[in-house]
């Protein structure tokens, strides 16, 4: 695959809010479904942490215990029923222009060319195109995919169209990353590649990055902290810093460190009966 280093851009330092320390923070935070015909479902509850800028943090736990509720919550795509929930110094109450989101399948347009895709929080945000565009062609380059700009999203593999997903979610640059599951559908090869890829491209940017995953040794290779849920209501079972050296690379998770951690966060899902 096709591999281009970006040019380094403007540090976190330099960005909006850039004074608040947390730059994600959430206290209390409660989130109850209420669908009409059915019982209420207590999805998270009593959830209370917060995530530095630049910093790289993991939520892993079983299967329906919460995890794409808490992303979609700092993502302001859905409300939470109670506590507090700050994104960059700011109460979270909708969409946030300095959030980019990638979600477990893709959701491109299928009308739009790969280009056009990954340009739409531009359009929407009303960015300058030109400018954009070539931060665009620059993203789709380092993921592999110069070459598949004009092309279709019918016409690339779903492991081609995640990585263009993940390229709209970084064209505006964004100061978090919010990624849900984003590497689900890839196979593993390609998994590992967009790992390191995302390493590099955090290490570039500064972002701060929220990212659910089903992949305790993935949590363990990407983060610095990694939060552990409960099963459902889920809860704050620990949160874990991951103190292995910077940068890393894949040989990192042959190491005995990277296994204990590994090791101590199954555990959490052997004692519960539960392994997703
Ligand atoms: P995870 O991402 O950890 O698998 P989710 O956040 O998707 O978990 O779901 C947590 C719980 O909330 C699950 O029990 C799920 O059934 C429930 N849930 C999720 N979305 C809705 C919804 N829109 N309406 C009602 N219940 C929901």
């Amino acid at each position: 695959m096709a591999m281009r280093t970006l040019g380094r851009r403007p540090a976190a330092e330099t960005r909006k809010g850039a004074d608040e320390d947390a730059w994600i923070d959430v206290a209390g935070l409660e989130k109850t479904y209420t669908p009409r015909r059915s019982e209420p479902t207590t999805a998270l509850k009593g959830i209370d942490f917060r995530v530095r800028r630049g910093e790289f943090v993991s939520v892993v736990g079983p299967s329906g215990c919460g995890k794409t509720t808490l992303l979609k919550i700092l993502a302001g795509l859905i409300p939470h029923s109670s506590g507090q929930v700050r994104v960059s110094g700011r109460e979270v109450a909708g969409p946030m222009p300095e959030i980019g989101m990638v979600f477990q399948e893709a959701t491109l347009l299928p009308w739009r060319t790969i280009l056009q895709n990954v340009m739409v929080p531009v359009e929407v945000q009303g960015l300058d195109r030109g400018t954009h565009r070539e931060r665009a062609r620059e993203l789709l380059t380092m993921v592999g995919l110069d070459g598949f700009e004009e092309k279709y999203p019918s016409e690339l593999s779903g492991g081609m169209q995640q990585r263009a997903g993940i390229c709209r979610a970084l064209v505006h640059d964004p100061a978090v990353l919010l990624m849900d599951e984003p590497f689900g559908a890839l196979d593993a090869m390609t998994r590992e590649y967009m790992n390191v890829e995302l390493l590099r491209i955090w290490r570039q940017s500064g972002q701060t990055i929220a990212l659910v995953t089903h992949s305790i040794p993935e949590a363990v290779f990407l983060s610095d902290r990694v939060i552990v849920l409960t099963p459902r209501p889920g809860q704050i079972a620990e949160i874990i810093d991951i103190e292995l050296d910077r940068p890393r690379d894949l040989g990192v998770m042959a190491s005995d460190r990277a296994g204990v951690y590994v090791d101590r966060i199954r555990r959490y899902f052997n004692a519960a009966g539960v392994m997703d």
